[in-house]
């Protein structure tokens, strides 16, 4: 293999650029060239590739979002789109691809390999919704700040005694809402995967008041059956003694320098992008498994959502106490 592609693609994630540092680099280092695709599936259809140098992914390594610039691409759906993308690969000389995102962007890649090209792919995800890995690319940083605001608003909820709903990301996925609620001591969490009703959250919030609690905290997240305005306007209903506030957290939990935890998992994964690359691995996805990195076949990746552990949230009820 003499060169690569690499791109971004789908929601950003912090830990991409770390990660495309790796993907070049390592590629170098082995005597491969490297292009770097824009704005992930559409550049590739749309023939912006250039070539990379280790010196332009210098200074990238601690910034958060993609300097490679990520967009969503409705044409690479498309057979036709994907043939385009093809021709753009091989005008460029582009042997193999890793492509870094989410599961839309791996079952682009899954696409594109089964039309034979050779493709790796790099989960990098807020959301943690991905099979085949323990953790994806930007969990860790953006658990850490909802970490921070859920710390700062719960200052404020205690001196005013409040009570205070806060939305975080999560459409199909509630891992972030589920780890936020353990590691900020929430006194409910609201996740896609569990139904709570609303006599329920009212409940809670009543007993935590009844027990002399100065504050309560309800992390919800954004693709919970009960949605954070609703829940609000339930609780001011009851008059629970709290106060109610509403707090979308919203696309502060995307941005951000990467946490120490994503450099290191983005640079490991990147790494063994192109290892597997080069001693011929294709359609295939790189995961964390305990403390090691694995390769993991893209169709398996794609068969299922990864499900949080949902006894996170009996854990947290009790330790709200
Ligand atoms: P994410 O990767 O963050 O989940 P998206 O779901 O928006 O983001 O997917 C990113 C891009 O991946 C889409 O814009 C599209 O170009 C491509 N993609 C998504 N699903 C498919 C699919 N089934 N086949 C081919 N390409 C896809």
């Amino acid at each position: 293999m003499n060169r690569i592609g690499v791109l971004t693609s789908g929601g950003d994630a912090p830990g991409m650029n770390p990660c495309v540092r790796a993907v070049a680099r390592t590629a170098l280092f082995n005597k491969v060239e490297v292009s770097g695709i824009r704005e992930g599936f559409r550049g590739l259809v749309q023939g912006e590739v250039r070539a990379l140098s280790a010196r332009d992914v210098g200074g990238i390594l601690q910034r958060g979002g993609t300097f490679l610039q990520t967009a969503r691409c409705p044409e690479f759906l498309e057979r036709k789109g994907r043939v385009e993308a093809l021709r753009t690969l091989h005008e460029a000389g582009i042997e193999g691809l890793v492509v870094i995102g989410g599961d839309g962007s791996m079952r682009g890649a899954h696409s594109l390999a089964e039309m034979g090209f050779p493709v790796v792919g790099v989960p990098a995800s807020i959301d943690n919704d991905l099979l085949g890995t323990d953790m994806s690319l930007g969990v860790d940083t953006a658990l850490n700040t909802i970490m921070e605001a859920v710390d700062k608003l719960r200052d404020t909820a205690t001196s005013h005694q409040r009570a205070f709903v806060i939305e975080t990301m999560g459409r199909s996925c509630g891992y972030l809402a589920l780890c936020a609620g353990v590691v900020c001591g929430a006194e409910m969490i609201l996740i896609p995967e569990r139904e709570v009703t609303l006599e329920e959250v009212g409940q809670v919030v009543e007993n935590a008041y009844a027990r002399g609690k100065a504050h309560a905290v309800i992390i919800v997240a954004e693709g919970a059956m009960l949605k954070a305005q609703q829940v609000a306007a339930y609780l001011d209903s009851l008059d629970v003694g709290f106060e109610t506030r509403v707090t979308i957290l919203g696309h502060v939990q995307r941005g951000g320098s990467p946490s120490a935890f994503d450099r290191m998992l983005a640079t490991r994964m990147g790494t063994r992008a192109v290892e597997a690359l080069l001693a011929g691995e294709t359609d295939v996805m790189v995961g964390l498994s305990g403390r090691d990195t694995v390769t993991v076949p893209l169709a398996k990746v794609l068969s299922a959502p990864r499900q949080p552990n949902l006894e996170y949230l009996e854990m947290a009820r009790i330790l709200a106490t």
